[in-house]
Order: structure tokens, then sequence, then C-alpha cells
């Protein structure tokens, strides 16, 4: 009887040091938006597209899992701002390879590798490598492959690496576990971790593009990236994706990068129609988070960015947008759950503090 009291002692005194929730301690999501720029431009220091979950408890500020959606221009700067370091990160998932979503993963992957060489690797997950019908393809897996490459070339690598042998000889690419799966129409698991689990599915914006969703005990959060309609001229019945909308039934919260409407080729701005056309507009996003009733949407990657007079080179049509823009967009769907238009850091916790 004694010897099994010790057993279980141990178990428990295991159980606790691995950080799992307790009973006492109730499970937490929060999801922040780590940088709300649209396209490759930049505008009043707004870091690039990406999204944090985090998962745990009250006792590790639900921080027990961190997973990273995208990784925009500044990302490291953003995640310093909530004490995020790279090395805490488990998993990052890519959308897409447009760079607004990619070129802030160099600087992590970098840091992890000058910082944290000895490990755990980071699982990389994201699309197998996909062919655009314009003749060229678009790889994810190649991608991480080269992430090093320039600091290699540059004698950074060996540099650095003659200070600290335990620095990996092949550069920060040697730190990256790439997961790479084949988008379908239907919801795949593509990455868990005890109770979390996220499901990927195919959406059109450019070849290889997928939109996450992330279960826990806690609640759930759709990451649609740049996710618009497989038909993508009009006339046609909404510029949100079938396939996310899907993904997002029942689900807590959206996160999903939006277009605002003046910016249409039936408008004056001059944007290309392609470039407005594979995007969703903040009033079909509204619409989809109603149908499939979601408590919490959240617009990011806004098109234009609030306050600019400029999206790119295009011109906005009456001036700059206002927060109440995109509110009062989203609101014309009926859409009566809560409205976040996003700027870094926004920040959705369930439960609510
Ligand atoms: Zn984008």
């Amino acid at each position: 009887m004694k010897k099994f009291s010790i057993a279980l002692t141990l178990v428990c005194a295991l159980w606790i040091s691995a950080g799992a929730p307790t009973a006492r301690a109730a499970p937490c999501l929060a999801v922040t938006l780590t940088g709300t720029q649209s396209g490759p431009q930049l505008f009043n220091g707004q870091a690039g597209a990406g999204t944090l979950v985090r998962f745990g408890d009250d006792s590790n500020d639900c921080g027990a899992v961190k997973l990273q959606f995208d990784a925009g221009r500044g990302t490291n700067m953003r995640l310093s701002q909530i004490g995020v370091r790279p090395a805490q990160l488990n998993a990052i998932f890519f959308t897409h390879m447009h760079s607004d979503h990619t070129e802030g993963f160099a600087d992590i992957m970098q840091l992890r590798w000058n910082n944290n060489s000895k490990g755990p690797k980071l699982d990389v997950v994201c699309s197998v490598d996909a062919a655009s019908p314009l003749g060229f393809a678009l790889s994810c897996g190649k991608f991480v492959l080269h992430i090093g490459d320039a600091f290699i070339q540059s004698g950074e690598i060996a540099q650095r690496r003659s200070e600290d042998k335990e620095r990996l000889a092949g550069g920060p690419a040697e730190l990256a576990n790439v997961l790479a799966f084949t988008p379908n129409d239907e919801p795949q698991l593509v990455w868990s971790s005890g109770a979390v689990k996220v499901s990927a599915i195919r959406s059109n914006h450019v070849a290889g593009h997928a939109s996450y969703r992330v279960d826990t005990p806690a609640g759930s959060v759709v990451i649609g990236g740049d996710a618009g309609s497989d038909v993508v001229t009009p006339p046609r019945v909404t510029s949100t994706s079938a396939q996310v909308e899907k993904l997002a039934q029942g689900v807590d919260i959206i996160v999903h990068s939006a277009f605002h409407p003046i910016m249409g080729p039936d408008k004056t701005s001059g944007m290309p129609a392609l470039l407005f056309y594979r995007q969703s507009l903040a009033p079909d996003l509204g619409a989809l988070a109603k149908r499939v009733g979601a408590k919490h949407l959240m617009l990011t990657h806004l098109g234009p960015s609030m306050g600019t007079e400029r999206h790119g080179p295009w011109k906005i049509p009456g001036g700059p947008l206002t927060q109440a823009d995109y509110r009062n967009a989203v609101e014309s769907s009926a859409f009566a759950g809560n409205i976040v238009v996003g700027t870094d850091l926004a920040t959705i916790r369930i439960p609510a503090k």
C-alpha cells in the first residue's frame, strides 16, 4: 500500500510539473494578432501578418502551448512585447508563401539557432509543393530548407559557430521539422499536442493556400489567412471561401484577412481586380461568421490599413478609413457577435478575464 501511494505521489508530481491543467485551474485560450499589415507595403510601423494562439490555464497564463500562424515582417518584435521567445514556440503554420506572411520566419529561426541549437526542433506545418497553373511552383519545403542560406554565404553561421560549437553547422534550417500536407476540401488533422488539435483545409488565394482551425478544451479558433471564394470574379454569392465556412462551423473565434469594398473595381482606387477579388470582404466575413455561429470575428490584414491615404500605389477613394468604417461594413451583415478591427497585439481570451 505504501509502495502504491509513493508511486501515485510520483505520478502526480510528474503530471503537475509537466504543466497539465488541473481541475482547479480552468483552461484558457488566447488569440493575439502579431501583425495586421496587408500585403508587402509598410504603414505606420505595423507588423506583417501573423497570429499567435496560446492554450493553457491560469497558472501558466494560457501559455502551455504556443502556436504561431504565419510570420510576417516584425513578428519577433511583436512576440517580444508579450514575452514570447522564439524558443517557446511549439509550431509554426503557414497559410501560403506570400512574403508578407513569411518574411519574419528567418528572424525567428536565426535567433532560435543562435540561442537554442540544442533543440527541440520547431515544427513547421504547411502545404506540400503546389504547382501554379501559371507554370511555377510554390514551395514551403524549399523556403524552409534555404532559410539560413544568406547567413551561411555571408560567413555569419561559421563565425557564430566558432564561438559556440553547439550551434548547428547547417544553420537555422537544421532546427526546422517540416510537416507538409496536401490540402483538400475536407478538414484534416495536421498537428496535435495533448488536447490541442490543429486541422487544415484547402482554400483559394494562391496555389497551396490553406486555412487552419485550432480546437482546445477552452475554445476554438479559425485562422482563415487570405482565403477567398473559389469563384474568383463576380457574379458570385460571396467573396468568402466555402471551405473556410466548412472549417469554421461552431467555432468561437474567426481571424481573417479582410478587404473593404471601397477598394473594389467598381470604385476609383485603380487596384487591379485580380488582387481585390482574391480576398474576402468585411461584410461577407460578417455574414460567414453569423452563419457558422462564431462569437468573435477578428479582422486582420486590413486592405487598406486604417488611417492610410494609399494601399500600396492605390489611393483610397474618399480618404483614409477608420475603425468605424470596418465595423459598419461587418454590421451590415447583421452579425451580432464581438467584432475586433485588428491592430497589432489585439487579443481575445476565452474565457474573458
Ligand atoms: Zn497577404
